[in-house]
């Protein structure tokens, strides 16, 4: 007989959202004040949040998603073009770029990062390609000298999936600043930044920025900021097909505390990353995350790797949700997706595979206590092969 789950009570999840009385109380001050979407204080979010990535500007929108694919059609990129991204990623990485009728072309990732091999994509480049889109896996920046030195070299538009990579440095400067020519973000509640829902890209060029704001709003001449403003009649045109990709005031309210707390957010993720690291130093099955010299880490996610003389990974999931810890499986493999199975691009993906297949994300998030990860760490251990 099996024996009972030591915990049934608690249940340690994988992530948790952290959000307090000083978010609850700017979503009523932003409720009350009259002006709920897309307004003044997304306005002010956007200053504030391109102030600490770096960059000249910040378009705030309704998603990462959203915030991809509008990057990509700002970049002139459609039907008969090739994006290279990374099979490993979230779907919306490669579903952004079927969006605008381009292919997704998969590169496959360093074992040891997880990111884009740089090597993998300049292999792949055709006389279709027009951009990268590279992603900095749960977090971790992806090799931007590599990459950017490959898109300037065949004329490519580099962008950066920064969905989870708020806080992370390159080279000690904050990712967002950006290194190619846009940067997106998520405020999704899996992320550590969150507004519910909602996105952000970041640019150096003031005319890519003006396009961005144009589009995100039916590619409306005059915002309502400024026709609510006018001390004279305006009537505003459309001159091309926009979209409504916008961020509401009570999002950017939220995500203004957000930013805020977003230093101590930050540091305790790191502070249980290390403890992590230490603990699990001595389990020659686990591989434990690798952080390039040149990085700063925001561990969105703690995945480790399963190695060959590991218990089987679901057997382990299993077990460890019988005492009460959730797990994730690793990061997901785009190209075994049913509407991508058909893409020539994934069928030879071997570090991809075998990182999909052997990834682990356990628990980490802010409010998780020492005694819970002892508890993670712990738990681990009676797996011992
Ligand atoms: C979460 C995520 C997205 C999508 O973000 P949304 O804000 O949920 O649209 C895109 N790319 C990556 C790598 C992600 O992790």
């Amino acid at each position: 007989m099996s024996s009972a789950p030591a915990i049934t009570s608690k249940m340690i999840p994988v992530a948790r959202p952290y959000i307090g009385s000083e978010e609850e109380q700017a979503t009523i001050d932003a409720l009350r004040s009259g002006w709920i979407t897309q307004g003044p204080r997304v306005a002010e979010f956007e200053t504030r949040f391109a102030k600490y990535v770096g960059s000249s500007h910040a378009v705030a929108l309704s998603s990462c998603t959203t915030a991809l694919y509008l990057a990509l059609v700002a970049s002139g990129i459609g039907p008969g073009d090739e994006v290279i991204c990374p099979s490993l990623s979230f779907i919306a990485t490669a579903n952004a770029i079927t969006y605008t009728g381009a292919t997704p072309i998969f590169a496959d990732i360093d074992p040891d990062t997880y990111n884009l091999d740089p090597a993998s994509v300049e292999m792949l480049i055709s006389p279709r390609t027009r951009a990268i889109l590279a992603v900095h896996q749960i977090g971790l920046p992806a090799d931007l000298d590599a990459l950017s030195a490959i898109a300037e070299r065949y004329s490519l538009v580099l962008i950066e999936d920064a969905a989870c990579a708020i806080g992370s440095e390159y080279h000690d400067e904050r990712i967002g600043r950006p290194r190619g020519s846009m940067a997106c973000f998520s405020f999704h509640p899996r992320k550590i930044l969150t507004t519910g829902e909602g996105g952000m890209i970041t640019t150096n060029d003031g005319e890519l920025a003006d396009k961005l704001r144009r589009l995100r709003q039916h590619a409306m001449s005059l915002s309502d900021v400024a026709r609510h403003s006018a001390t004279r009649i305006a009537t505003e045109t459309y001159d091309e097909i926009g979209f409504n990709f916008r961020m509401t005031d009570i999002q950017a309210a939220i995500g203004m505390v957000q930013l805020e707390r977003l230093g101590i957010l930050l540091e305790r993720r790191r502070y249980l990353a290390a403890r992590y690291d230490q603990a699990l130093e001595d389990m020659p099955w686990l591989q434990r995350p690798h952080v390039p010299e040149h990085c700063l880490h925001n561990y969105q996610s703690y995945m480790v790797r399963l190695r060959s003389s590991a218990p089987a990974r679901d057997a382990l999931m299993q077990g460890m949700l019988e005492k009460g810890i959730s797990t994730r499986r690793a990061v997901m493999a785009i190209h075994r997706e049913r509407p991508y199975l058909e893409n020539e691009s994934g069928k030879h993906l071997p570090h991809t595979d075998r990182v999909a297949d052997t990834g682990i994300i356990l628990p980490l998030f802010h409010q998780m206590s020492e005694a819970d990860q002892d508890y993670v760490i712990e738990t681990l251990h009676t797996f011992t092969i």
